[in-house]
């Protein structure tokens, strides 16, 4: 029986400073309005170039971030193998929308790859399709319209750099994970995963696909790849999420008249994300998972499944993932205990990673009901060590 209360062990890379740090961090972004006000003071702050780059890099960055180059994450990488954590690359950098930003982000994606191919403990890279296309062409794209002369060209394009990606996660035998994103844009997202899972999942996954179980149509979509899957000999690399853009989706789906394509309620999104984790491990033959949560019900019912239909903890064919500086509970005692972990580890100058701190520190709000959860287990390890 795994112990997730064991904070000892989920705390075991942090001193007693960083705890404390975590601790004030963390309590810091359970308030919400001060982590609104923060988003306030960052924007005004980028567009007027003050100096908050330093006040954010002792914070929040250094709590969820690894660095500013894979350099300066290598030393993480070495902590969290010495416990069994495996680490992933995370190329933070978002809101780009020049041809030039996409090739940049395109190299720095294929130095994640290479680095990966060296270091047992990164055994995947992860990519967004927005960092290497224009959103509104992936919107036009989604809708099935016709694209300009110029749009077919920077399609083309867009698309080769997902294969030079695939490619060189396929010469350096790394599995690569493409992210979900917002349902508008996710058909020419899921139409170009498809294509390089087809052709390079033949021999090994190489390739995984992320589907959003918040999403009422996503239990549908396993089902029809697995069938694919199991049709066409290939192996179907699957990441499981709940999914991130849950507000943006249903005010979208108002303003637009539409129905909404989440779930009605947390209870459904729990039960397809359960039900979803439970189908590839009964199609384990083709299929792969990553099961990306920080729910710790879902990760227990992932253990119990394995136990019960006699899977080592150990089995190459699934993987637990949790974001880096968030749910050290899970990750270390899941490793402690013989199954893959692996956490994403985001990377990328402080500027360009703001979206994504903001995003961690919006989830991370008191009314999200993780930040309590993370607060409880700080204060219960620093109590245990005597420095409450
Ligand atoms: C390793 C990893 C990789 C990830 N990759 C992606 C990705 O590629 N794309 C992406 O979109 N997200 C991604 N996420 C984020 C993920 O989708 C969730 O937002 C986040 O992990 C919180 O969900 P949870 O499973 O950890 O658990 P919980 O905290 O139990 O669940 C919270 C989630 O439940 C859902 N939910 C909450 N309230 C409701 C409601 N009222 N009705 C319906 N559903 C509700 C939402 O999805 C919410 O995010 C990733 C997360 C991890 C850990």
């Amino acid at each position: 029986m795994i112990n997730f209360e064991d904070t000892e062990t989920a705390f075991a890379t942090k001193s007693n400073a960083q705890l404390r740090k975590a601790y004030y961090m963390f309590k810091m972004v359970a308030n919400q309005s001060l982590v609104s006000l923060g988003k306030m003071a960052t924007s005004i702050a980028n567009t007027l170039g003050l100096p908050i780059k330093s006040l954010v890099k002792k914070t929040v960055y250094e709590q969820f971030v690894g660095g500013e180059n894979i350099d300066e994450c290598e030393k993480i990488i070495e902590l969290l193998a010495n416990y069994n954590v495996k680490s992933l690359l995370d190329y933070s950098v978002e809101g780009k929308e020049t041809e030039q930003d996409f090739e940049h982000t395109k190299n720095r994606l294929i130095d994640t790859i290479r680095f990966g191919g060296k270091h047992e403990a990164v055994p995947f890279a992860v990519f967004k399709v927005t960092g290497l296309a224009r959103f509104a062409l992936l919107e036009k794209v989604s809708k099935g319209e016709l694209l300009s002369e110029k749009e077919t060209k920077e399609w083309l394009k867009a698309k080769g750099r997902v294969k030079e990606i695939c490619q060189q996660a396929h010469e350096n035998k790394l599995a690569v994970l493409i992210d979900a994103e917002e349902s508008w844009i996710q058909q020419a997202i899921d139409d170009l995963a498809e294509e390089m899972i087809r052709h390079y999942n033949r021999e090994r996954v190489i390739v995984f696909n992320t589907l959003q179980m918040y999403r009422v149509d996503r239990l549908g979509y396993l089902k029809k790849l697995v069938d694919l899957a199991n049709k066409e000999n290939f192996y179907l690399g699957v990441k499981l999420v709940r999914g991130a853009y849950m507000e943006k989706e249903r005010a979208r789906a108002r303003q637009m008249g539409y129905p909404s394509p989440i779930q009605p309620d947390k209870e459904s999104s729990d039960r397809d994300f359960d039900a979803g984790v439970e189908y590839v491990v009964e199609n384990l033959e083709k299929g792969r998972l990553v099961a990306g949560s920080h729910n710790q019900e879902s990760c227990r019912k992932l253990v119990d499944l394995m136990k019960n239909n006699n899977i080592e903890p150990s089995d190459h064919r699934i993987w637990f993932s949790q974001l880096y500086g968030m749910s050290d509970h899970l990750s270390f005692n899941l490793a402690k205990a013989g199954y893959n972990v692996v956490k994403y580890l985001p990377f990328g100058p402080v500027k360009d990673t703001l979206p994504y701190l903001i995003r961690r520190a919006e989830e991370n709000t008191s009314a999200s009901g993780q930040t309590s959860r993370e607060l409880l287990l700080i204060q219960k390890e620093m109590r245990r060590r005597g420095i409450d």
